[in-house]
């Protein structure tokens, strides 16, 4: 499989990523989006020498690279606004396994590099080796003060919170580690620290927090301190898992309806992107607080594009990303579980309480597994066929089938062979319908 993937480039290191590669990407990153560059990586094993060879290739095309270190994608998209760079680029496989690594690429606005707005522009100059020749130089930039105020001026001003409101905070062993608990810690708050050391073996648990075994530690340790809340960030500080004062993880559409709320009530008639897969109780309480709700294709790039053409203030994907027009439309994990507690500290009510009156929806995620080379025909087949079977469609993202009181969701996985298949609906016969429905498409799927 290609590493040159659908919003970014990421494979195993060191069969399908190596110093070479890196070294190349670099070059062709450099050739691309030539100028000022800022560059970082996540905690990984591989990061280090996988940085310092993408370095020396964007140096050969004559570019001037800001070396930041160790950091968080929002803090490379930080640093290019900050530094007013030409491009950014984030050596990190996100919340994958520790074996993995690659590269998150950023334009001059910031905005996230898809194959379509790059990658594939990218990949061409790779293979070709045709690279723009210069003399470039490399420096070094400790970022993290001012990134750290940053965050702290969007909040500061409303947060009344004491050193009585205590937080867990699950770093992954990934790059958040380094940022979260300082910035808690000069909010006043008390800090329980799990996870936040540097390790790329990723002793913990794996970076990714939308999967329920990585949320033990941060459940428990929630219950054991007494904290009032507890958050878990991936790899590269991106995704977040909420953990409620009885040790129960928050589903993400409950967040995103939250944070929702919250800005509607201050900015009356906002829009609010939200992917294809975010639950009707979302989009529902963006409707009753009178926000816009603008739906998106699925992936990090294309929620943020959507959001800078439109002008939109917030942003969410049901995996547990997070986006704010504050950080340049980024998904800051650490702003959204600050504005979290910003919320709590207002109303003076506990998580449980403020989520309780959300609609509820009957819903289930599942994947399945598919061949490769098949995924992509059988999501068009499949739309064929419903269509000639007289469904309701709407194609925006894979094929969706609209149902009168619900829908069901068929996407072929962009970086694995599968298809993710979700469904909801806010009746219990109606689901129960639904769900047969999607039982009867999955035996269609070519195993
Ligand atoms: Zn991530």
């Amino acid at each position: 499989m290609s590493i040159f993937k659908a919003y970014d480039i990421r494979g195993i290191y060191s069969s399908e990523i190596d110093e070479r590669v890196a070294y190349r990407i670099g070059a062709a990153f450099g050739t691309l989006n030539y100028g000022k560059i800022a560059v970082g990586c996540d905690t990984r094993l591989s990061g280090p020498q996988l940085k310092e060879h993408f370095i020396k290739g964007a140096i050969s095309t004559g570019s001037e690279i800001l070396d930041i270190g160790v950091v968080t994608t929002p803090v490379v998209v930080f640093a290019i606004e900050h530094f007013n760079c030409d491009g950014g680029v984030n050596i990190t496989a996100s919340h994958n396994p520790k074996e993995y690594n690659g590269f998150k690429l950023f334009d001059a606005n910031a905005m996230p590099i898809s194959y379509e707005s790059g990658i594939g522009t990218l990949k061409e100059i790779f293979e070709s080796e045709n690279y723009r020749k210069g003399k470039g130089y490399s420096s070094t930039l400790a970022i993290k003060e001012d990134y750290i105020n940053f965050i702290l001026a969007l909040v500061l001003a409303r947060m009344k919170i004491g050193n009585r409101f205590s937080v867990v905070i699950d770093g992954s062993n990934g790059a958040a580690g380094l940022y979260a608990p300082e910035i808690y810690r000069r909010l006043g708050m008390t800090v329980n620290e799990l996870n936040c050391t540097a390790d790329g073996n990723f002793p913990g648990h794996d970076p990714d927090p939308s999967k329920e075994e990585n949320l033990l530690d941060a459940k428990s340790r929630v219950k054991e301190a007494g904290a009032d809340l507890g958050f878990v960030y991936d790899g590269d500080g991106d995704r977040l898992a909420v953990i409620d004062k009885d040790g129960t993880a928050v589903e993400s559409s409950r967040i995103f309806s939250l944070l929702a709320r919250f800005l509607l009530e201050e900015k009356p008639g906002a829009k609010i992107v939200h992917d294809a897969l975010m639950s009707g109780m979302a989009i529902d309480t963006i409707k009753r607080y009178g926000g816009l709700a603008i739906p998106c294709r699925v992936g990090h790039t294309y929620i943020a594009q959507k959001m800078m053409e439109e002008a939109a203030e917030l942003g969410g994907e049901l995996s547990g990303h997070y986006y704010f027009k504050e950080t340049f439309f980024a998904d800051d994990a650490i702003l959204a579980s600050l504005k979290i507690i910003e919320l709590i500290s207002q109303e003076g009510k506990r998580l449980s309480e403020l989520i309780k009156d959300f609609p509820d929806y009957v819903s289930e995620n599942i994947r399945i597994s598919v061949k490769e080379s098949e995924k992509f025909s059988f999501i068009k087949k499949l739309k064929e066929e419903l269509e000639r079977e007289g469904y309701l469609l709407d194609c925006l993202d894979g094929v969706k089938v609209i149902f009168e009181d619900g829908w069901a969701l068929f996407r072929a996985s962009n970086t694995e062979p599968k298809i993710s298949i979700a469904y909801e609906s806010k009746d219990k016969e109606e689901y129960n319908k639904i769900k047969k429905f999607v039982q009867s498409i999955i035996e269609r799927v070519p195993q």
